[in-house]
């Protein structure tokens, strides 16, 4: 790096920033603290910390010393956290603020002066990070991203995304979605700088976009959150003025695609993809005809998506299928989970030995021309302003409750996607808001059900299955008499 590059700003965060040098030096530093402590490659570091000046040379840091991370949102539970770190096995902790726990340690005190460790040796097969999603089977998963994985979705971004040194990625993702993972960390690598967006005290986004002379050319969201920013006038005019938007993490509604198209003057893409392949697989670029329905494109360079029926065949041409991803993003499944990941992961047939394909649970079709239109899920799982939830996870949540008897959840997509719940308690006394109260503890924000109805019994098949689409229907009776549930 020249002078001159170390000089540009990597960093602007809400307390501050950073340029190259500054973010190199601390990441190096971060990484022999780390080495000294006997942390290298093979081992796991968790990271909850803010989105502030500190993360990124920790992130940075952990990755350097030759340990993976992971990372855990701020906002989840404690206790939810605690169960991730130890299912996951981390070796440390770093967390803002000092704790009184021999296993946690914060940015300051791995920046306090260590002395020299030697460099670690990483291999493309190490693990870059660990990303926990919501568990159909009650508890979180966490898949286990190697550095191979991420450098090809890099590599393959190329084609898609166009950069150039002192350009400025707004960043406005958690850490622990693996999205982050790219707006991170390719950004970093074409000499972008990445705006880490405030969003303490529960903005979406930081000012910087609503000024009207802001310097920024990249924003990434979700179709919720740009839709977001399209209903702010001052956020508005900021976002017709950034040159790349992608929309991703959930499906994009034509309507808002034709939206968004009208205001942005240059690039806007659909990428799609789940943690387990790798961030994304396939992309749409958005042009002037905006397609109704949606489509997500082709596939990223290195992947295949096959559409493959019930008993693992592929549809014929047009049919709707599950989307099964094959090639270089297919991850190595869950941690300390074989059981899950032999489920999900199966050897792929057209591959190289040993390689394997993920079957995702989307469904969808191809569209003549060979791009993809996805049309929904073959499961349980959905998502809400943009976290992936296994409804199935708030269920079992839910039945471990002291005094719940059985619970039923279900969710309602329109106008945005929100979740209910109808339970049955032992306890006549037990309210609505103190089984929220305790759903808080256990889950992320979103997972906690808007309506929790507490009800008699929950209606069942005549084989004494759970009838969930009575629930559903239930919502449906409300929303044609009252408009919205
Ligand atoms: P996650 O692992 O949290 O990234 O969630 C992945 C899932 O989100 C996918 O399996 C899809 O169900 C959904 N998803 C992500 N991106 C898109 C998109 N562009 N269009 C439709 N669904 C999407």
């Amino acid at each position: 790096m020249s002078t001159a590059d170390t000089r540009r700003t990597a960093v602007r965060a809400p307390s501050g920033s950073l340029n190259f040098g500054e973010l190199l030096e601390r990441s190096a530093t971060i990484a022999t603290s780390l080495g000294n402590r006997d942390i290298g490659p093979g081992d796991l570091v968790a990271v909850k910390m803010p989105r502030d000046l500190d993360l990124l040379p920790t992130l940075l840091g952990v990755l350097r010393s030759g340990a993976a991370y992971l990372p855990i949102d701020i906002a989840d539970p404690p206790r939810r956290t605690e169960a991730v770190v130890a299912d996951a096995g981390a070796a440390l902790v770093i967390v803002e603020d000092s704790v009184p726990d021999a296993a946690a340690v914060t940015p300051a005190e791995l920046l306090a002066a260590p002395a020299a460790a030697p460099a670690p040796v990483v291999t493309a097969d190490d693990l870059a990070y660990v990303i926990y999603t919501s568990g159909s089977t009650g508890a979180p998963k966490g898949v286990e991203v190697p550095h191979r994985c991420a450098a090809a979705l890099f590599a393959a971004m190329d084609d898609h995304v166009a950069a150039q040194p002192g350009d400025v990625w707004l960043s406005l993702t958690s850490p622990a979605f693996d999205i982050s993972v790219f707006e991170f960390f390719w950004t970093l690598g074409k000499g972008m700088t990445v705006e880490l967006a405030d969003t303490s005290g529960g903005a979406l986004f930081s000012t910087a976009l609503a000024s009207d002379d802001h310097d920024i050319t990249h924003v990434q969201a979700t179709p919720t959150l740009l839709g977001g920013l399209l209903l702010d006038p001052a956020t508005r005019r900021g976002l017709s003025r950034v040159r790349h938007v992608t929309s991703t993490g959930e499906a994009l509604p034509s309507e808002l695609g034709r939206e968004l198209r009208a205001l942005l003057p240059d690039a806007f893409i659909n990428a799609y993809g789940p943690t387990e392949t790798t961030i994304w697989s396939t992309v749409e670029h958005i042009g002037e005809s905006v397609p109704d329905p949606m489509v997500i494109g082709r596939e990223l360079a290195g992947q295949t998506v096959h559409l493959l029926d019930d008993m693992g065949q592929p549809v014929p041409p047009g049919s709707t299928g599950e989307l099964v991803i094959a090639g270089c993003g297919v991850t190595n499944g869950y941690r300390g989970r074989p059981d899950l990941t032999t489920d999900r992961f199966f050897p792929d047939p057209s591959g190289p030995d040993g390689s394997v394909m993920y079957r995702t649970g989307d469904l969808g079709y191809h569209l003549d021309d060979g791009r993809l239109v996805c049309v929904g899920r073959a499961d349980r799982q959905v998502k809400v302003r943009g976290h992936r939830i296994e409804l199935d996870e708030v269920e079992a949540v839910l039945g471990e409750l002291p005094g719940v008897e059985a619970a039923g959840v279900v969710a309602r997509s329109a106008p945005t996607t929100t979740l209910a719940a109808f339970v049955v308690i032992a306890d006549a006394d037990a309210a609505p808001d103190a089984i929220r109260a305790q759903l808080a503890e256990r889950l992320p924000a979103p997972a906690v059900p808007a309506r929790i109805e507490i009800v008699a019994e929950l209606p069942r098949s005549t084989s004494g299955k759970l009838d969930r689409r009575q629930l559903e229907d239930r919502l449906g009776d409300e929303r044609s008499r009252d408009g919205a549930v």
